[in-house]
């Protein structure tokens, strides 16, 4: 157990096994530190990423802790989980994406994720291009 906590550190591993309360995207919904609101409801909070990769880029996240898309798949009930998959399409719409855009979910170290809650990136405003360049 000391043996991974110490390679995890060493390694920069984010925990996506245990939901870590302090995380940024916890101290968002928790209104701890400001976010630009692009949709809201029961289940569902969209917001600006803060260092955008495209003209468009906004992270949405489900209100309840899932450490990753992993863990939301396999822990959150079907409402929850259709009222996310439903509040992409929203969002897309109030953003006007008519055009297209991509949706991304990162998960653990090799995928590249560094928030330990579940996000879906949604980028947009441009033809993206190939998925990996
Ligand atoms: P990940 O690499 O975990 O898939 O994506 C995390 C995303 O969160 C990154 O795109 C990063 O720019 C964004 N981010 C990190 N900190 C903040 C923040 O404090 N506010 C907002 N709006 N986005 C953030």
């Amino acid at each position: 157990m000391m043996f991974w906590k110490l390679l995890k550190k060493e390694l920069r591993m984010i925990d996506i096994e245990k939901y870590n309360h302090n995380n940024i995207f916890a101290k968002v919904l928790r209104k701890e530190i400001p976010s630009e609101l692009v949709y809201e409801d029961q289940d569902v909070y969209a917001f600006k990423d803060i260092n955008p990769q495209a003209p468009i880029h906004v992270l949405i996240i489900p209100k309840k802790e899932f450490c990753s898309l992993d863990d939301f798949c396999s822990k959150a009930n079907e409402k929850i989980v259709l009222s996310f998959m439903r509040s992409i399409g929203k969002v897309a719409k109030i953003l006007d994406l008519k055009d297209g855009y991509r949706v991304i979910s990162n998960v653990g170290h090799f995928g590249g994720q560094e928030v330990p809650h579940f996000h879906i990136h949604l980028l947009g405003g441009k033809a993206l291009g190939k998925l990996i360049g």
